[in-house]
């Protein structure tokens, strides 16, 4: 996969040097590329911003040096190009995983007030937000969004099952996890996990991803088909509880 970055501080891409996203780069499954905006600046001074038009505050990011940087990219090697934006839709794993499947995508990151509509409306394909807050600058949703691709690459994680069994990905929230030491501060690992039974174990976690996604996400209950057993597990659940 291919991504194109427009951005004004490509040192902010340092970062994916790290963790688990950096094998994806290494062994070439995820090609980054960065485009300094301010590099095809059209003003002697540099500057790739102006006031807005009709008064305001703060500072617009200029259509020409975006547009000229958006240029310098192949048209075919540009493939879908998104504008990270808090006015855009939001992005959740399933956009993630779809988005995952694109041979190329290209990121335009805003500063300032963001960038000119006219960008938008003629050479944006999609506006993608990372939530409802909003951000100094396009490059942090870039990374998160990135970040979260690259996890549905081959060759991305060690384990290729572990994204498969990620929070969301069948709908829930992932069980609790432990590890060493078996006791700490008083707090024992639950007993079916030492018990080296997998069935069990795997029954154990399935109710507990069950449950908590009851407790702290119903709302992610509505997008899915329980089966029988889970719905029953739930009435029992929710009938013994004190919630
Ligand atoms: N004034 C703009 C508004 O109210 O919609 C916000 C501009 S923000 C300070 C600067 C840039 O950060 C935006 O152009 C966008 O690229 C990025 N950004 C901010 N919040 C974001 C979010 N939630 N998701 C994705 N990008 C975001």
């Amino acid at each position: 996969m291919n991504i194109n970055i427009l951005t004004i501080f490509p040192e902010i891409f340092e970062i994916l040097k790290f963790g688990v996203l950096s094998r994806s780069i290494s062994n070439k499954t995820l090609l980054i590329s960065l485009f300094d905006i301010r590099a095809n600046s059209v003003n002697r001074h540099k500057h790739i911003d102006a006031k807005p038009y009709g008064g305001g505050e703060g500072m617009v990011m200029m259509a020409e040096p975006i547009i000229k940087t958006l240029k310098k990219i192949h048209k075919k090697k540009r493939g879908h190009v998104i504008y990270l934006s808090p006015q855009g839709k939001k992005l959740n794993q399933k956009k993630i995983i779809s988005m995952s499947k694109l041979k190329n995508i290209t990121l335009i990151c805003g500063r300032y007030e963001g960038i000119d509509q006219r960008i938008i409306d003629k050479y944006v394909d999609e506006e993608v937000s990372i939530g409802d807050f909003v951000l100094s600058g396009g490059e942090y949703a870039a990374i998160c969004l990135i970040d979260a691709i690259s996890r549905h690459i081959p060759g991305t994680l060690g384990n290729k099952e572990s994204y498969l069994k990620d929070t969301f990905s069948n709908g829930l929230l992932k069980g609790d996890v432990y590890t060493k030491p078996e006791v700490f501060e008083s707090m024992k690992v639950p007993d079916v996990l030492m018990s080296g039974d997998h069935k069990k174990i795997e029954a154990w976690r399935s109710e507990k991803a069950l449950i908590k996604t009851f407790l702290k996400r119903p709302d992610l209950l509505q997008d899915i088909k329980l089966t029988k057993k889970q719905k029953k597990l739930l009435e029992e659940w929710s009938s013994n509880a004190i919630l």
